[in-house]
């Protein structure tokens, strides 16, 4: 007969084999997951302090990891030395597009940031200079009204205080959920870059992974002296969408950074651990 009493000439099982619930768990060593990153491309495991080192840089492939605006700020300034511009600048959701103001939270939480890019004045090598960078994780770099503020801003600061510009580029284009607005950001960045340039100063721009649509199309083109990090994807349109358009298979380093260089659209295309000593040298030579 089967009852309870039954469980009482079972030997109990001691604290090691069981939890408080009574379900067993399997012993799992703990590797605090900051120590690694899995490299996107290889796949390889590489110690983040390895890493870091190599300036996020994957030592098995050479695969270039992104860096967020203020990683790039600090790999390119001297000690300590920013101080930033219009950091309490912000994107509200002008048209009322909707989920947009999620998408805006969202973007802050993951990025730290309050817009796609992040302006100051910073010395490179001893030279003043004003210097942006775009953030991949706020809404993938994408240009709304504010991001265009910034740079205008930007640009005006170096225009009013006879500074040269280096600005970093990395977006996914215009930002859709302002619309017009957005756009309207290319003509107006672009009215800054020739103000600056009508002042005889010196804009530099280093394009990264991936450099696309209307930042493409106005301020990361219209430097005096264009760089690139190698590799990277420099495009209007993406590789896919004319693809799609025209029906024909595009070469196959189509828009990456040695490409565009070898057409005459990129001056030079610099490592990573190569870019702050190459800046520093062309301000220098502007000075
Ligand atoms: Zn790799």
């Amino acid at each position: 007969m089967f009852n309870n009493d039954l469980f009482t000439f079972l030997k109990p099982k001691n604290e090691l084999e069981q939890t408080s619930e009574g379900i067993d768990v399997e012993y799992t060593p703990e590797v605090p997951e900051a120590m690694w990153v899995k490299c996107p491309k290889c796949k390889a495991l590489l110690l983040t302090a390895d890493l870091e080192a190599n300036h996020k840089v994957c030592g098995k492939c050479g695969y270039y990891l992104r860096l967020s605006a203020r990683e790039r700020i600090s790999m390119l300034i001297d000690d300590h030395c920013f101080e930033e511009l219009d950091s309490d600048l912000t994107s509200e959701n002008l048209l009322a597009f909707p989920d947009y103001d999620a998408k805006l939270n969202g973007a802050k939480h993951k990025s730290g940031e309050n817009e796609s890019v992040v302006t100051g004045v910073a010395e490179i090598g001893g030279c003043k200079t004003v210097l942006g960078a775009m953030d991949s994780g706020f809404m993938m770099g994408s240009m709304g009204t504010v991001t265009g503020e910034k740079i205008t801003r930007a640009f005006e600061y170096a225009t009013e205080h006879r500074l040269p510009v280096v600005m970093c580029t990395v977006s996914g284009g215009a930002r859709m959920q302002e619309g017009i607005l957005s756009l309207m950001q290319m003509a107006k960045t672009s009215g800054a870059v020739k103000r600056h340039s009508d002042a005889g100063l010196l804009y530099i721009t280093v394009l990264t992974d991936p450099t696309t649509g209307g930042v493409t199309a106005s301020f990361a083109m219209e430097g005096d002296i264009i760089l690139s990090e190698p590799n990277a994807l420099v495009a209007f349109a993406g590789p896919r969408v004319i693809e799609q358009t025209i029906r024909q298979k595009l070469p196959k380093d189509f828009q990456t950074a040695e490409f565009v260089e070898e057409k005459g659209f990129i001056d030079a295309v610099v490592p990573r651990k190569d870019l702050k000593a190459t800046i520093a040298k062309l301000l220098k030579m502007h000075e």
